[in-house]
């Protein structure tokens, strides 16, 4: 039966998912999610893909005889790696008779409100047309400190950019364990609600091919169905995993993240996924701390603010940060840092973040 309640989702696809041993592509799993693809298609569900293995299957393909540098190696190997990769997913597609395309982007590309709708319409014109997007970072120019942590990030920015219903990151685990997958004793979480925190069963263990983990999964999985949005950490290698999860096909084993029951709006759900661009930092007092942090909705005043860090302009994303040195949350502050300083401690003054444009932690 058809699960209701979500008519668009995310499919993030882990290098090593799709890689084998060697790093090659492996066609048959390719295959195997693209056919499940089309079938969710069919049964009415809008599909956009977060594909990884471009650096993996480049690495396959390039044999070079000098040691090179990882910013250099990724670069060679992503730009050959990438081409192979939505050659396939081409070829794969269209003996379906569907047609996918490609969208490289760069956390940059994300980081103002004008790149990020730019973005958003993109795909939005994709989908309306029929068109699956397969996105990957552009691992050829995105090289400096402001490149994705992962395909995890980059896939939990689009659930949220693209308001899917659902967010599904494959790996080759079938979810997260509570104690170590190796161990027979161990078993996958089927289920975490909002306010569970299993992190202390997850270990720190990198993808051997990509380059996350399973505890950068289960931060973004969090975050993101804290916006409202169901999250699914399940294994990309097991056949009919996609309609078994969506449509309700099988019972699967695999980690849920239930979402919270109000979504937030879409301006939040920009600013939630914005702390990588923060221009400068709000120090609050206890008070600030404790209006923002409760039930109600508060907006950052500059009575409870006691500094003021970095050069920003009126618009900039800043952090919030707690008497104890910890952020809070990310806002989109209403006027430069020079007003925002000469404001501090005073009362009666407007909001420095108004509640619209605020995301607390
Ligand atoms: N963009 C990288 C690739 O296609 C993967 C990044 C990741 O491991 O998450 O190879």
């Amino acid at each position: 039966m058809m699960k209701t309640g979500f008519k668009r989702a995310v499919i993030k696809i882990g290098s090593n998912v799709l890689a084998g041993k060697d790093g090659m592509l492996d066609t048959s799993v390719m295959s195997g999610i693209v056919d499940q693809t089309v079938r969710l298609r069919k049964a009415g569900i809008e599909v956009i893909l977060v594909s990884s293995g471009a650096v993996a299957s480049g690495k396959s393909i390039v044999r070079c005889d000098r040691k090179l540098d990882s910013v250099s190696a990724r670069q060679l190997y992503s730009s050959v790696g990438q081409a192979r990769l939505i050659n396939m997913y081409y070829e794969l597609f269209e003996r379906h008779g569907i047609v996918c395309g490609q969208v490289l982007t760069t956390k940059e590309s994300l980081s103002t409100r004008d790149h990020y709708l730019n973005q958003q319409n993109c795909m939005n014109v994709m989908l309306e047309n029929g068109v699956i997007p397969i996105i990957n970072e552009n691992d050829t120019i995105s090289v400096t400190e402001l490149m994705f942590t992962d395909n995890d990030e980059l896939s939990g920015m689009v659930a949220s950019m693209m308001d899917a219903g659902s967010l599904i990151i494959l790996s080759n685990v079938d979810g997260i364990y509570n104690g170590h997958p190796s161990d027979p004793g161990a078993s996958v979480i089927r289920e975490i609600r909002r306010g569970d925190d299993v992190s202390g069963f997850i270990g720190t263990e990198k993808s051997s091919f990509g380059r996350g983990g399973m505890l950068t999964k289960y931060r973004i999985a969090s975050k993101v169905a804290d916006e409202g949005i169901e999250v699914v950490i399940a294994n990309g290698r097991k056949a009919g995993i996609l309609p078994g999860i969506l449509l309700g096909e099988t019972d699967v084993c695999c980690t849920r993240f239930l979402p919270a029951a109000k979504p937030i709006s879409h301006v939040k759900k920009w600013i939630a996924h914005s702390d990588g661009f923060a221009k400068g930092c709000i120090h609050v007092n206890d008070g600030a701390l404790q209006a923002l942090t409760g039930d109600k909705a508060s907006s950052l005043l500059p009575v409870g603010v006691t500094a003021v860090d970095g050069d920003f302009e009126k618009g900039d994303i800043v952090r919030i940060m707690a008497p104890d040195g910890t952020v809070v949350g990310v806002g989109k502050i209403s006027s430069d840092s020079v007003r925002a300083r000469e404001s501090i401690g005073l009362k009666g003054r407007r909001p420095l973040i108004h509640y619209d444009y605020l995301y607390i932690d």
